[in-house]
């Protein structure tokens, strides 16, 4: 199926590895042109190059920076032409206890996982509803649907966008103009972030790490961990020319683990 895209303009956040890579590479599939953000230069310019090699058509534009400041967000908007499709992402806050977290804790989760996208989309939505398209993909959690105890700062931040994406969506101006945003909540997923995570469990518990992972996947009704690839292709169906009537939703992708009917 012809997902409607080529020639569009994708800024898509957090990129050079796990799942905004993944939605990068999807929609570069597409004949989508892509701006891909990171933190660090090395693996974002690699990640660039690879697409570039995949998708020859198509323009590649990488801007290292820290999507989580105003600094980080301008540059990654100046070096888009256009921003018909915005993939909002950024690292998630650190486990732990609130007993332990200060004001500062606090506030870093907001910026990155609250207040980032809602500035991006700020900056982004009118222009789009002005000309009658935009896609805007938030990449949140499947702890906004069923929090996860030592994560609270992400159950936390990421509610909040949620709560707000929930309300905008549903603006006329944006809905009524070929304007959708969605959130994609990802269950466990085969990236770096996961390995740390199950690393840092294993270590705790005074166990091999195969024996944990393997306890984890077996945890899944789907009995494996998800792919960047297949979060990917999601998030491009998403922003499909198709999609118009689609907004204002809560897309988990977790091989069936949230054990709710709804
Ligand atoms: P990852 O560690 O594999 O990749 C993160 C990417 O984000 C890297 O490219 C990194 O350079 C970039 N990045 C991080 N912070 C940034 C910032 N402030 N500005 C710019 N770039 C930044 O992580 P992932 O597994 O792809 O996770 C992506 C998001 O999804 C995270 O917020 C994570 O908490 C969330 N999530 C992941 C899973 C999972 O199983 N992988 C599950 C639930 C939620």
């Amino acid at each position: 199926m012809d997902l409607g895209l080529k020639g569009r303009w994708a800024l898509v956040c957090a990129a050079s590895k796990g799942l905004g890579r993944g939605c990068a590479e999807a929609l570069a599939g597409e004949g989508v042109n892509v701006v891909i953000t990171a933190r660090g230069e090395t693996d974002l310019l690699a990640a660039a190059a690879a697409l570039r090699a995949q998708h020859p058509a198509i323009e590649v534009r990488a801007v290292a920076g820290d999507i989580a400041t105003p600094e980080g967000r301008a540059a990654a908007l100046a070096a888009c032409p256009q921003v018909d499709i915005l993939v909002n992402n950024a690292g998630g806050p650190p486990p732990g206890d609130f007993r332990d977290w200060d004001r500062a804790q606090w506030i870093a989760a907001l910026d990155a996982n609250m207040l980032a996208p809602i500035e991006l989309i700020k900056a982004t939505v009118d222009a789009m509803a002005a000309r009658g398209f935009g896609r805007v993909v938030n990449i949140t959690s499947g702890a906004v649907k069923a929090p996860i105890d030592v994560l609270g700062l992400s159950n936390g931040a990421r509610s909040g966008l949620t709560g707000f994406v929930a309300g905008l969506a549903r603006q006329p101006r944006l809905a009524g103009a070929n304007v959708t945003i969605n959130n994609l909540l990802p269950g466990a997923f085969d990236t770096d972030r996961l390995k740390k995570t199950l690393a840092a469990g294993a270590a705790k518990a005074g166990q091999p790490l195969d024996e944990v992972a393997a306890r984890r996947r077996a945890a899944i009704p789907a009995q494996r961990f998800g792919t960047a690839a297949e979060f990917g292709v999601i998030c491009a169906m998403l922003c499909s020319s198709q999609a118009g009537y689609l907004t204002g939703q809560n897309i988990l992708l977790d091989g069936g683990s949230y054990p709710g009917t709804f």
